[in-house]
């Protein structure tokens, strides 16, 4: 991919317990020389089996790039490595004689950090020797280390900035992790307010009284905070472990901390403990799915004992109603809230310089939508430094002082209110641009309701989409053929890119299946001509066109991303040919693009249209932007791209550095019906009567006479089977059965 990364390639990762492992495996994700040790190599050994099971590597493949072994025996294997990970018990004696067994090993240079949660690392580096306690820092990892994209990082004044810079860059650049400078604090920044939230929302909720399931509702959507509220995450965290949390931290603040006000464990807790109730591990905890399975228990907190869940209460639509409301609904939002918000509020600068950090570590660490100084401002500071006054609940003096808000937008940049008391610019890495920042600091160049056009500098434009689920209606085929008109009056190179969970879930099903109940053959057609020539003109556009997406492609989504000239896919972006799953055919030129791709891979035309044929039919999503290259959805040119906020930057650079492809119209060699014929009788015991129907039509797709047939004319044969299908009941039932469900039929 463009943005070259580092001078760190071999890594170590000491401990190979849930931490340690995930990390050896993600550092394989991105193709790191990994050596994993812990106390015993079979330890270590474990560690690998449990990610390949647990999902920690993107290709199991990738497993193959680490060296398991025992931190006894095979201490100087540390010798050759560029950074190596700590993540073995948090005891701080352990740590500290495995640093001192590193410092006689490691090379000069070689960065060191510890992934503890807890311990400061003045305490880790105080009998380190200066030249090991420069390339020393803390890097803190959440759970799932593949999957979480914070990383909390402590660095002390030791610290040499080379240090900083080099792991920073990898951390970033090759693991996709936005880092988030920490001051060298208990629990840090996400740990130290999401426990104390937990604990005030435990807390709280057995003071007033409030049913577990009122609270949960109380504590998710109205905030943006995730759905399983209080309870469902003590529940997702383990039940067992949130005592433990707490009891740290409250050990290593002072007395003052407002943590103390809550019981680390309360004795309803231990009670749930001794009757073995750990949360979702246990099969149990707050919450418990009855044996029908239809519905949940849940903890009366009076009596520690299960009954029946009741539906959840109906809130005041506004967040600040609710926190104004008497209700018992309201009290309890007030009471966590207001002491969550104040206390988050009272520790910048002790724990990060700027009110922006901490909101990204809330969003990130917590999947927060919104980070505290981003609700305080939604509520208005000034009301509610007033009410937690008039509640004698102290004012952190930096509420006080941002009399303003904590975020405005100056000329095009965002600031922070920050201590000592003013507006500061919130610094944006190199490298990186995003949707939201774009929406929250620029003007569209042009815009209509399916679709916006952004200028994103350096002469490139970004084509965004914003229908439900990107789908592709009339008006959005109409947008990507605006946006393509005006790309050479305004930009050399146009991306198309969108964020959120979904790039495009394809053609708008509903009105597919409209037409296709209405029996009208000619506007099903009608759309899907159009699709086929707006894609078309992407492949034939004269200036280069880079599809980049960083979630689900599939159907059509896929298919815009094949006539793209390059593409740019975080490695997590799921795309894929899926229209199989809803009795349709890839219908916008899709098909071909795929084959072309087997093609140019040097595939033969049989082996070219066996795996088509299968895939289509299979109608699968690709796991990851890896596993999309190993099936040629992906060109080796095509870059995958590991921080998801650096795709869109990347996707600039692969533009200007792109030729827009020639257009001529490729001729494929295609094996004769015999041969795609036996591929089906192989398939005929794994497939459905109505998969059956598909595949022959896949088999009059693909099959040739020896003549070679042009891409146009393979679309042409797309398109009559397509409407065939789509014009079939068993079709109809897949797609009625998919736009009711969410599931594939399999009929
Ligand atoms: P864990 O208990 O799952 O694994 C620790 C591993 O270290 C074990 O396999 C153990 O055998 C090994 N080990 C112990 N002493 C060792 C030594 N001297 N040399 C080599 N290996 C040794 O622990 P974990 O949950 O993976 O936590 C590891 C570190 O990460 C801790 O500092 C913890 O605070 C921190 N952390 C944990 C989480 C989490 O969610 N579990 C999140 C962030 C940070």
């Amino acid at each position: 991919m463009p943005s070259s990364t580092t001078t760190i390639r071999k890594c170590a990762v000491i401990g190979a317990g849930t931490m340690g492992s995930g990390i050896a495996a993600h550092l394989a994700n991105a193709g790191a020389d990994v050596l994993l040790l812990d106390i015993d190599p079979a330890l270590a050994a474990a560690g690998v089996e449990r990610q390949l099971k647990a999902g920690g590597f993107m290709l199991p493949e990738f497993a193959a790039r680490i060296r398991t072994g025992s931190i006894r025996t095979d201490l100087a294997l540390l010798s050759d490595r560029d950074w190596i990970v700590e993540a073995v018990a948090e005891r701080l004696d352990i740590k500290r004689t495995l640093f001192a067994d590193i410092a006689t090993v490691r090379k000069p240079g070689c960065i060191v950090s510890s992934n503890t949660s807890t311990i400061p690392l003045a305490d880790l580096v105080q009998e380190m020797d200066p030249a090991m306690a420069g390339c020393m820092l803390v890097t803190h990892f959440f759970n799932p280390p593949r999957q979480m994209r914070l990383l909390e990082m402590v660095a002390g004044p030791r610290t040499h900035p080379d240090a900083i810079a080099r792991i920073s860059s990898f951390l970033t650049i090759a693991l996709g992790k936005t880092i988030v400078p920490c001051k060298d604090t208990p629990g840090f920044i996400a740990n130290r307010i999401g426990c104390f939230w937990l604990a005030a929302g435990l807390g709280e909720a057995l003071r007033l009284g409030i049913d577990i399931e009122a609270a949960d509702a109380v504590m998710g959507k109205p905030f943006g905070l995730p759905r399983t509220g209080i309870f469902g995450l003590y529940d997702l965290i383990g039940i067992d472990l949130m005592p433990g949390l707490i009891r740290s931290l409250q050990d290593n603040l002072p007395e003052t901390d407002a943590i103390h006000a809550y019981a680390a464990e309360p004795p309803l807790v231990s009670t749930l403990l001794e009757r073995g109730l750990k949360g979702r591990k246990s099969g149990a905890g707050f919450y418990r799915v009855s044996k029908d399975r239809h519905t949940r228990d849940v903890i009366c907190l009076r009596t520690g004992d299960y009954r029946e869940q009741k539906p959840a209460p109906t809130l005041p639509a506004d967040v600040s109603m609710l926190l104004n409301s008497d209700s018992i609904e309201g009290q309890y939002a007030w009471a966590v809230m207001s002491r969550t918000l104040a206390y988050a509020a009272a520790l910048v600068p002790d724990i990060a310089d700027r009110p922006d950090l901490v909101d990204e570590a809330m969003r990130l660490g917590y999947a927060w939508t919104s980070g505290p100084f981003e609700l305080i401002d939604r509520l208005g500071g000034a009301w509610f430094a007033e009410h937690l006054a008039s509640d004698n609940q102290p004012v952190p003096p930096l509420l006080r002082t941002a009399s303003s808000g904590f975020y405005r937008v100056t000329d095009g940049t965002r600031e922070v209110f920050a201590p000592p008391g003013h507006f500061t610019l919130i610094p944006q890495p190199a490298g990186v641009i995003t949707l939201p920042g774009l929406r929250l600091t620029r003007t569209p160049v042009w815009s209509d309701k399916a679709a916006t056009l952004w200028d994103i500098g350096e002469g490139v434009g970004l084509l965004e989409f914003h229908t439900k689920l990107n789908v592709f209606t009339g008006p959005l085929l109409d947008a990507v053929q605006t946006a393509l008109a005006l790309t050479p009056t305004h930009f050399r190179a146009l991306v198309i890119a969108n964020d959120g969970p979904v790039f495009s879930a394809g053609a708008d099903l509903k009105a597919m299946l409209a037409l296709s109940e209405a029996g009208n053959r000619e506007d099903l057609r009608e759309f899907l001509l159009d699709g086929q020539h707006v894609f078309s003109s992407i492949a034939r556009a004269p200036f280069p066109v880079i599809g980049a997406a960083s979630a689900l492609a599939v159907g059509g989504g896929c298919e815009i991303l094949l006539h793209t000239h390059r593409m740019a896919l975080h490695a997590e972006a799921r795309i894929g040919l899926v229209e199989s799953q809803v009795g349709l055919l890839p219908g916008w030129a899709g098909i071909a693009q795929w084959l072309l791709r087997h093609k140019e891979a040097g595939l033969s035309p049989t082996d070219a249209a066996t795996a088509v044929l299968r895939g289509v039919l299979k109608g699968a999503t690709a796991s990851c932007a890896f596993a999309a290259r190993a099936e040629h959805l992906l060109r080796p040119s095509d870059g995958i791209v590991m921080n998801a906020d650096r795709l869109i930057a990347d996707a600039r650079m692969l533009a200007l550095a792109t030729e827009p492809h020639r257009s001529d119209d490729t001729t494929f060699f295609l094996p004769s019906r015999d041969v795609l014929e036996t591929t089906l009788e192989d398939l005929a015991p794994a497939i459905t009567p109505h998969d059956r129907t598909i595949g022959n039509a896949l088999a009059d797709i693909l099959s040739g006479t020896g003549h070679p047939v042009s891409a146009s004319d393979l679309t042409d044969r797309v398109t009559r089977h397509f409407l065939d299908l789509a014009l079939s009941e068993p079709s109809r039932d897949r797609m009625r059965q998919m736009i009711a469900t969410g599931k594939p039929l399999r009929n």
